[in-house]
């Protein structure tokens, strides 16, 4: 049994004057004693470097002049991110020995920040999957299954932060979300898992799937950590962003944000929950079903109004995702040519060489995509899929503005029209199910299904958060989202309702 002393958060490691000596060696400790068996790390960095950067961290302690809330405190990334300390792999032959020239912006402002960064997390090749089975290092197992003869996924495509979280390797990971690759692994680990509106953190340096779809999200055990910890400092303008949110915009968002997160303290009297009823599908488990009505009837306890909404082509979200990621995936991975860099492969002619290079350096899932993607933008389906899948993006986007009270800043719409009553902040499930069994593989079309409560969020563009709220026999957790800009407000709400809750 790990001892209990990794498993406080950072605030409270920050409060109770806990070393980050300590604190490493706990996160290093159980990372020797359980990454064979979790693979939760592609590499692990410098152990030396690590001791060096907890001693100074130490020493800034009992100075008083600590960097910041995250100074000394353990932090995993995702194996997408650009690292110049160790090579970024995104789980493929591709990138297999890849060493970036520079370090993308959030993992150079949490270097910053004083963290000791851990080492980079196994995921689906190049983000593409659910359950990290598509990584050329094998798959992540869920720490809930640890121990268990039969093996459970720790979800995907960021399965090994969530497990490096979730084991107590480290305090926090980052992950990216395209589709629910934070909020999928977060709820099948039993931890939060954040993705903010897009936009709100850099992506300079995170290798794209998706660009209109991809944000950098945060794995943590607990609310707070998420929030005070991590968002706070990786939430910043970017130059090298061109997706960046511009101060201008970013000052008046946060104002309004912070406005909003003021009125909520204690509980959550005053607060309107919509509950979108086309989330009910049919795909649902029992066990999610019934956490979902416990999820409603908890927050009605801290005083919340619940309120039934519609966002009717939200049925369309799923092939609408299926095009619009593939179709933008085949054209960023048209980079990997064996030219530039990445993987090439030994046949130098020159008619073979990029073929060749592809055909070795991509695994299956990414080659069934990049082939469906490039299909997806081929005269004639592109009228008949790709233009489609846009629209319905945008009635999608519009129609959640429709059933939030406060407006979306980013559309010059009115959407307030009608008597119908709106919410603050909307309650969906964070995924079908509970973890699958590893040897229970599903088909391609039923991992794709199960993104299904996720990826709305993504196309729409706004902030959503899983926390934990069935801890046994294994995890399940529940989705808030809520209106673009309002990344505060929601984990303020989050915070709230985790944190007035006993487990269930
Ligand atoms: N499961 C989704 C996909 O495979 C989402 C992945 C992600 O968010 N990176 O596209």
């Amino acid at each position: 049994m790990l001892s209990r002393t990794v498993r406080i958060s950072a605030r409270q490691w920050q409060q109770c004057r806990y070393s980050s000596t300590v604190a490493l060696n706990e996160c290093l400790s159980a990372i020797d004693a359980y990454n064979s068996e979790i693979n939760a790390f592609t590499s692990i960095n410098d152990r030396a470097l690590l001791h060096k950067k907890a001693l100074e961290s130490d020493a800034r302690q009992t100075n008083g002049t600590l960097k910041s809330e995250l100074d000394g405190t353990t932090i995993a990334i995702k194996d997408n991110f650009c690292t110049t300390f160790l090579p970024t792999t995104c789980a493929s032959i591709m990138l297999k020995d890849f060493t970036s020239p520079y370090d993308a912006t959030v993992v150079k402002l949490l270097d910053d920040a004083g963290a000791l960064i851990m080492g980079k997390t196994n995921m689906d090749e190049f983000g593409m999957g659910s359950a990290n089975i598509h990584s050329v290092f094998g798959p992540v197992i869920n720490p809930c299954s640890h121990g268990d003869e039969i093996k459970r996924s720790a979800g995907g495509s960021s399965g090994g932060s969530a497990a490096s979280v979730a084991m107590n390797m480290c305090t926090a990971a980052l992950g990216s979300d395209t589709g629910g690759s934070v909020r999928m692994p977060a709820s099948y680990c039993g931890l939060v898992g954040f993705k903010p509106s897009y936009g709100r953190c850099s992506r300079h340096g995170l290798v794209a799937y998706a660009n209109s779809l991809d944000t950098v999200g945060i794995l943590t055990r607990n609310v707070q950590d998420c929030s005070k910890g991590n968002l706070d400092i990786i939430s910043n303008y970017d130059i090298q962003d061109p997706t960046s949110i511009p101060n201008e915009l970013r000052t008046e968002l946060d104002a309004n944000d912070t406005q909003l997160s003021l009125q909520f303290q204690d509980d959550l009297k005053g607060l309107v929950v919509g509950v979108p009823q086309e989330f009910y599908v049919d795909s649902l488990s029992d066990e999610v079903l019934d956490v979902w009505r416990k999820g409603i009837q908890h927050l009605e306890s801290l005083g919340a109004k619940i309120i039934s909404v519609s966002i009717p082509h939200v049925s369309l979200a799923l092939p609408a995702y299926y095009i619009i990621a593939l179709a933008e995936a085949s054209s960023n991975l048209a980079r990997y040519d064996g030219i530039r860099y990445g993987h090439r492969s030994p046949d130098n002619e020159d008619h073979l060489l990029y073929e060749e290079t592809r055909s070795s350096g991509f695994g299956d899932e990414v080659k069934k995509r990049i082939l469906l993607g490039t299909h997806v933008l081929t005269a004639g389906t592109y009228e008949t899929l790709f233009l489609p899948a846009q629209s319905a993006r945008r009635l999608i986007q519009k129609e959640f503005n429709g059933v939030f009270k406060q407006p979306n800043l980013l559309y010059n719409e009115n959407t307030q029209e009608g008597e119908r009553e709106r919410a603050h902040i909307l309650l969906v499930p964070s995924a079908t199910s509970e973890a699958p069994t590893l040897n229970n593989k599903k088909s391609g079309i039923d991992e794709y299904i199960n993104d299904v409560m996720t990826l709305p969020a993504n196309l729409a563009g706004i902030p959503a958060i899983t926390v934990p709220f069935r801890n046994t026999p294994n995890p399940i957790g529940l989705q808030l989202m809520g209106q673009y800009g309002y990344d505060q407000f929601l984990l303020r709400v989050a915070d709230i309702m985790t944190s007035k809750k006993s487990p269930i």
